[in-house]
């Protein structure tokens, strides 16, 4: 499938209510080529009471989006741009590195 987001990333969301949205990748399912992202696509959702709530209730929380509706955003240059890939080093593991389009940084 090639998903190139990861957790920890910034993506700009493409479509939807939250378009032109900028959050934190809280989770990636490239099984599935899907993420969570911060902020994005909040579902409310009715919760039992348990340790942390223990009112129990209604809770916002974020659903998974198609991550092909999200874009990428360059740690460095700040473009949401589509990321272009090579192989190289990363923490000196050999994989998938990923370019910026824009100012060439290697993420
Ligand atoms: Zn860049």
């Amino acid at each position: 499938m090639g998903m190139s987001i990861k957790k920890g990333d910034t993506v700009k969301i493409l479509s939807g209510k939250d378009r032109g949205k900028q959050g934190t990748v809280l989770r990636a399912y490239p099984a599935e080529g899907k993420i969570k992202v911060e902020g994005v696509q909040m579902v409310k959702k009715a919760v039992r009471p348990n340790q942390q709530n223990q009112q129990g209730g209604i809770v916002s929380q974020e659903a998974k989006i198609d991550a092909s509706n999200a874009m990428l955003v360059c740690p460095k240059c700040g473009a949401a741009t589509r990321v272009g890939h090579k192989q190289g080093e990363l923490d000196g593991k050999r994989t998938k590195i990923r370019v910026c389009k824009k100012c060439g940084h290697e993420f």
